[in-house]
């Protein structure tokens, strides 16, 4: 499956190098075959030393460049990722397992846009107005970049989220080192190589390395002013321990659990067809996939044996690439780790696995999208996040008992109401305690709009306005007359 001419990236970008780790790292596997693609070193503590370093230098003129300037990089960015959208779709989907034209039809084209989007958002940031709030004296807010940003990223959209994270640092003047998954490094160092073309040196840094060593040295490091993590909540609050003995500034994206509450008055087609895209896009390791359903009683069982029918025709391990809906799990860990979500839940004698339920042929990574129909919402499989293809499904007959346990989760980041009736859409969102609510759709993104959570899901929004608010800090500058 492999591409012969495809050039794989394998250095680093510190300030105005290119360099390989020098400490032993991690191999890079390909999920859809389980082969080895790279074995990446990782930076040493001198090189993430050097990286911060770069930074600290490239910030004192890159906050001073106009919003103009720093747009004009950024639409430069997306141009160029946009020209080599087959290179960056190919890299993505050797080493996430992805299909590839899955990849270049959804993540590209949103990539690109996030990038256009905060190239315009440079230029208008919001604000209060100036005036003389004291007698005989001008006040007036500014907003500006914060410093350097240690920015850490998951494995399951590793170019979309290093687009997420660097476009509101460029935008906002900041500067940054970036650490992708030691699983999923490759777009992220191709992506350096653009940065490297069309930004001054220091201000996108790319390291390579595990959490617990590289990771851990950028989120302690003492210059780095701000971090920004999408992740795991244990490694959330390992931001926190280290912001705690420093100040820093952070920004978490953690995980999901998204409820998908479905009225008996809901077009059940739709929601099949939409669980069946939503809840199984990227193998379910999405934290916002829609992935917990309650079901009204009146139409729980046509749900149900609708919704499994159709999982049951998503296509994935298939040797050309445009069959495939579906790609593997990251890792042979990760695929045993929602196995063991799912034979636990089989061990309940009320659950049915009324689709998929094991694991796929072949030496990839897959696992076969599963329906866990019968689920009650004290059962594991309902509360804790599986980060996989498979969707349960809880009966419920009143309406404050099923706001009440969609709310009655650690999670707070996505959720979605199906009905006809408006006005109890409305009631929903307004009692819903999630970053994002959607009515009669689910997991639709824009860049205009802000992706962010509550409760253990975290704080701080990814892409719109509230993005740039994050990355800056507000301050105030009186004159007196
Ligand atoms: P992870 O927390 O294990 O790893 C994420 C990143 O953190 C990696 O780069 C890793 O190297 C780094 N890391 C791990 N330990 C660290 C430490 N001690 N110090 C510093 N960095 C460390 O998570 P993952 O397994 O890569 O990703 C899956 C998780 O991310 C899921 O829980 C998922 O829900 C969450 N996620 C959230 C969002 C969101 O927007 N809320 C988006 C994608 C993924």
């Amino acid at each position: 499956m492999t591409d012969a001419s495809l050039t794989l990236p394998t250095r680093m970008r510190i300030g105005a190098e290119f360099v390989e780790g020098t400490e032993p790292g991690e191999t890079v596997l390909a999920p859809a075959t389980g082969a080895t693609v790279a074995d990446l070193p990782e930076a040493s503590l001198d090189q993430v030393d050097a990286a911060v370093a770069a930074a600290t230098d490239a910030f004192a003129g890159w906050s001073q460049e106009t919003p103009a300037a720093r747009a004009a990089a950024l639409l430069a960015i997306a141009d160029r990722v946009e020209a080599q959208a087959e290179t960056f779709a190919a890299l993505e989907s050797l080493n996430c397992g992805k299909p590839k034209h899955l990849v270049l039809r959804d993540e590209i084209p949103a990539i690109v846009d996030c990038l256009r989007f905060f190239a315009g958002a440079a230029r208008c940031m919001p604000g209060s107005a100036a005036g003389e709030y004291l007698a005989g004296h001008t006040s007036m807010i500014r907003r500006d970049p914060i410093g350097v940003v240690g920015q850490i990223a998951p494995w399951n959209y590793p170019l979309m989220m290093a687009a997420w994270k660097i476009g509101p640092v460029i935008a906002t003047g900041n500067t940054v080192v970036l650490k992708p998954s030691e699983q999923t490094p490759l777009t992220t160092l191709k992506l350096a190589e653009i940065c490297a073309d069309v930004l001054p040196p220091g201000v996108v840094n790319v390291i390579l390395g595990r959490g617990e060593s590289v990771g851990s040295a950028l989120i302690n490091h003492p210059k780095v002013a701000m971090v920004s993590l999408t992740g795991d909540v244990t490694t959330g609050r390992k931001v926190l321990s280290a912001a705690v003995k420093t100040i820093k500034r952070t920004h978490l994206e953690l995980g999901g659990k998204a409820p998908v509450i479905v009225w008996d008055d809901a077009d059940v087609a739709a929601v099949v067809d939409g669980v069946r895209t939503f809840g199984y896009y990227n193998a379910g390791q999405d934290c916002t996939a829609a992935c917990r359903i309650y079901a009204h009683e009146k139409i729980y069982d046509r749900l149900v044996a609708d919704l499994s029918a159709a999982v049951s025709t998503i296509v994935y391990g298939r040797s050309e690439d445009g069959d495939n809906e579906m790609g593997p799990l990251i890792s042979a860990r990760q695929r045993a780790r929602v196995a063991s979500y799912v034979e636990r839940a089989q061990e309940q004698n009320h659950i049915e696995v009324t689709a998929g339920g094991a694991v796929g042929a072949g030496s990839g990574f897959f696992f076969q999208p599963t329906v866990v129909a019968g689920a009650l919402q004290s059962d594991e499989i309902v509360r804790r996040e599986v980060f996989g293809p498979v969707v349960s499904v809880t009966r419920f007959g009143d309406a404050d008992d099923v706001i009440g346990w969609a709310n009655d989760s650690d999670y707070g980041l996505a959720s979605s109401v199906w009905t006809k009736d408006v006005g109890r859409a409305m009631a929903a969102a307004a009692r819903l305690q999630y970053g994002c609510t959607w009515v009669n759709t689910h997991f639709m993104l824009t860049s205009e709009m802000p992706h962010g959570g509550m409760k253990n899901s975290g704080y701080g929004k990814d892409m719109s306005l509230y993005a740039l608010e994050d990355y800056t800090v507000v301050r105030h500058v009186m004159i007196k007359h």
